[in-house]
């Protein structure tokens, strides 16, 4: 045999691309750019994500209602989780072929009483939602978005928020200190650079024109008095709002040759658009059952009722195995999960953190990673060798171009994904994701070959 069939190369996918491919990959990444401006919350995101769903057949399901083979479903926990599944031939009690992604990101959430005024201009406390290097959501556009659940005598109104995502709106900043006065700010550690006390977002100065008003503070009070005209809220109304803000600039192409993406929110949009849509492009009724789930709150331990280690997914499955008569633990025993998150991209610009045969590179291809973890592989499931003999027979059979992928060298640091909490479920699962470069920053990047592999290989999977 010769070195090329006899060794294991990370090699870039270019090369092993088809025409097809070449061309399908383009027109993918427009349409999940367009998601990815529209999905910015986990909130806007499950919204755009059950158009995309209506829009291929799926309708909304609930407890009881009945499934045949090829049914097209969804069901949404709580505005910030949606499941999506398609019903197969064989029995639930064969298990489901299953893809868990999340669609929350890391961004800065505003406080519970958060508007102030300093210095003639007015502020909103905030608490920044994930790990960020804060530093890097100073001098950026923000944007904010969420919801107010408006409490007027006893009745509650909700209404949405969304300032600045269009041409002619308003934006809104974090301000850093100029490098004229930074002497001593440049000396510090990046940790304490800008604390999370400091990240306060400037959103006005006008002070309120009200001739009769005796406040003292008139730049809070006109702020207050646009939220009323524009929201019917009062300062009240914050501890009932889930406002945040993300950064306000759109996914573009990076590169002369447009091989990239950057964005804000890849991690986790990206597995979960390719998850997602590799399910609503199945024609037909599959083999197994598929359900592809996308989770809140991974970025802050998946706890919570929308995180993973809610029994809101458990009670989904209950629901849909009742309808079969199958004991959800018998369909949990015979599933299969692919843990959608994206993993770290080698990096030329910092190789000391990296172990170059083991992390995944950007455009060689989808990457399977068998564990996450810190230290001795703590905080992870650690996939079984069959299981990853499994997954890799599936991605080569459907011409899937794929790599493998690990978090840096060992004891640089770590992370874990849901994985783990599937895992406990009895059900087999392994990671697998689209490598990212500047992780967590406002602006990620990733690259459209990966993007598109990984759609093929969520295709492949549900399909086996
Ligand atoms: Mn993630
Ligand atoms: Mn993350």
């Amino acid at each position: 045999m010769t070195s090329e069939q006899l060794f294991y190369d990370k090699k870039t996918g270019f090369d092993r691309l088809t025409s097809g491919d070449k061309k399908a990959l383009q027109t993918y990444a427009e349409g999940y750019k367009a998601f990815l401006d529209e999905g910015k919350t986990e909130r806007d995101a499950v919204k755009e994500m059950v158009r995309l769903a209506e829009s291929k057949g799926f309708r909304a399901w609930k407890r009881g209602d009945a499934l045949k083979s090829g049914d097209k479903i969804y069901q949404i926990n709580r505005e910030k989780g949606i499941t999506l599944a398609v019903i197969g031939k064989k029995s639930l009690a064969d298990g489901v072929r299953l893809t868990a992604a999340h669609l929350d990101a890391p961004r800065v959430d505003i406080r519970t009483v958060p508007l102030y005024e300093d210095g003639e201009m007015a502020y909103f406390k905030t608490h920044y939602y994930g790990g960020i290097k804060k530093y890097q959501w100073t001098a950026i556009p923000l944007e904010l978005r969420g919801v107010v659940c408006v409490c007027h005598n006893g009745q509650v109104k909700k209404v949405e928020v969304r300032v600045g995502d269009k041409p002619d709106d308003p934006k809104f900043v974090i301000t850093d200190l100029l490098p004229h006065l930074a002497t001593e700010q440049m000396s510090k550690k990046a940790t304490e650079v800008v604390k999370g006390e400091g990240l306060n977002v400037l959103v006005g100065s006008a002070p309120s024109d009200a001739a009769e008003e005796k406040c003292a503070e008139k730049v809070k009070l006109a702020v207050m008095e646009h939220l009323n005209r524009a929201y019917g809220m009062t300062e009240a109304d914050f501890l009932s709002a889930e406002l945040c803000c993300v950064p306000a600039f759109g996914a573009c192409d990076i590169g002369f040759d447009r091989s990239f993406v950057g964005a804000y929110g890849h991690d986790d949009r990206v597995c979960s658009y390719t998850a997602a849509t590799a399910l609503l492009d199945l024609k037909g009724a599959p083999g197994h059952t598929c359900v592809c789930l996308l989770v809140d709150k991974e970025e802050i331990g998946s706890e919570g009722v929308t995180g993973m280690q809610s029994r809101a997914f458990d009670t989904f499955m209950a629901d849909l195995c009742r309808s079969q008569d199958v004991l959800p633990e018998e369909c949990y025993e015979h599933s299969v999960c692919l843990s959608a998150d994206v993993c770290n991209a080698f990096d030329p610009n910092f190789p000391e953190v990296s172990e170059k045969r083991n992390d995944a590179k950007a455009n060689c291809g989808f990457a399977l990673v068998k564990y996450t973890g810190s230290r001795g592989k703590s905080g992870t499931s650690d996939a079984s060798a069959e299981l990853m003999a499994r997954i890799r027979c599936i991605f080569d059979k459907a011409g899937v171009i794929w790599q493998t992928g690990q978090l840096g060298k060992v004891d640089q640091g770590g992370g874990g994904t849901v994985a783990m909490y599937l895992a406990n479920r009895n059900i087999d699962t392994v990671d697998a994701g689209v490598p990212v470069l500047s992780m967590h920053a406002p602006f990620e990047v990733i690259a459209k070959l990966d993007l598109y592999m990984a759609y093929k290989g969520f295709s492949a999977f549900y399909k086996d």
